[in-house]
């Protein structure tokens, strides 16, 4: 898998006339496309002042464009300014992730999850097909239906749902016991759909090699954002606003859907009045905020109409963990 990902040709994008020059005088080929596509000055860079317009930008383009040429980051000097621009060409690169790309580092993170013993993935076949079928049907009535969703339970009996960018998600074992139908499953799915959907793990990565962490002053490369995105997922929680929109777009795909949207306010309650609360709620933001606007979010005739409510039914589906 891993050196199928590395062979996968990237668009080439376009290398301004002065590296064209330099590339030239080097008599260097573009052999090696860099991992993440670069294109230059995108709407997700921070605002700049004309000092940065003028100075670094231009010197920023270069080292882009070296990078581009060389095929990999450019290794610093030991100076402070070769650090920070390089830290900018970091964030334009995951700021212009395309979908393909974003994909392919999420597999590339799933592995790393698997490889490193972090995540024990099921082997009940008919457990894992029942929850790719409540998730598949879930990631169609996203907001972003169009990249592939893989599901995956992991053999776990603490309460924990998880997810990284490009359409992988994790329910633990402890979690799909823990929920008394379907209806609330599918809520737990559906927020960590939302946290795909919403790019939060990318904007994470984004924000931490803004600040120079993760990555070494040699630049933010593929095994670095691997690590980075393994820690993303599995230790770092996600801001309280991240989960305030994977609430709000998870709750949408349940009624796209048709299961009865009470399910996700009522499952969290639960979760948050047992005697011991899930550490995944208790590192998630404000709990309680969250139920009360979820509540806010259902129209209060649609409550408790829709699929997924019977406990009969949810329990024969996942007798295999009774
Ligand atoms: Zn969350």
């Amino acid at each position: 898998m891993l050196s199928q990902l590395k062979g996968m040709s990237y668009p080439v994008p376009d290398v301004s006339a002065k590296a064209e020059r330099f590339r030239a005088s080097l008599r260097l080929g573009i052999a090696n496309v860099p991992y993440y596509n670069c294109s230059m000055f995108s709407s997700g860079f921070p605002p700049i002042r004309s000092f940065r317009r003028r100075i670094v930008y231009p010197i920023l383009s270069l080292v882009v464009a070296l990078g581009l040429v060389l095929g990999q980051p450019i290794g610093a000097q030991a100076l402070p300014w070769a650090e920070l621009i390089l830290r900018g060409v970091q964030v334009i690169q995951l700021a212009n992730l395309s979908d393909r790309q974003e994909v392919a580092l999420g597999s590339q993170i799933n592995e790393q999850i698997i490889r490193s013993g972090q995540a024990r993935i099921s082997r009940d076949r008919a457990l894992t097909a029942y929850i790719d079928e409540i998730g598949q049907r879930l990631a169609k009535a996203s907001t972003r239906p169009q990249i592939p969703y893989t599901f995956q339970v992991v053999d776990d009996n603490r309460i924990n749902a998880f997810a990284t960018m490009g359409g992988f998600v994790y329910i633990n074992t402890g979690l799909i016991k823990a929920a008394d139908n379907e209806a609330q499953l599918a809520s737990v799915i559906g927020h960590e759909i939302g946290h795909v959907a919403g790019r939060h793990a990318v904007n994470q990565m984004k924000e931490m090699a803004t600040i120079g962490l993760g990555a070494s002053a040699a630049g933010l490369n593929r095994s670095r954002a691997v690590a980075l995105g393994v820690e993303l997922a599995l230790r770092r929680p996600h801001s309280r606003n991240a989960e305030y929109e994977a609430d709000e777009l998870g709750l949408k795909m349940l009624m796209n859907v048709g299961y009865a949207p009470s399910a996700a306010p009522t499952f969290m309650q639960k979760l948050v009045s047992a005697s011991s609360p899930p550490t995944f709620l208790s590192t998630h933001p404000a709990a309680t905020d969250r139920i009360a606007r979820m509540n806010q979010q259902i129209p209060p005739d649609q409550r408790d109409t829709g699929i997924g409510l019977s406990t009969t039914a949810y329990r024969q589906r996942t007798s295999s963990l009774r």
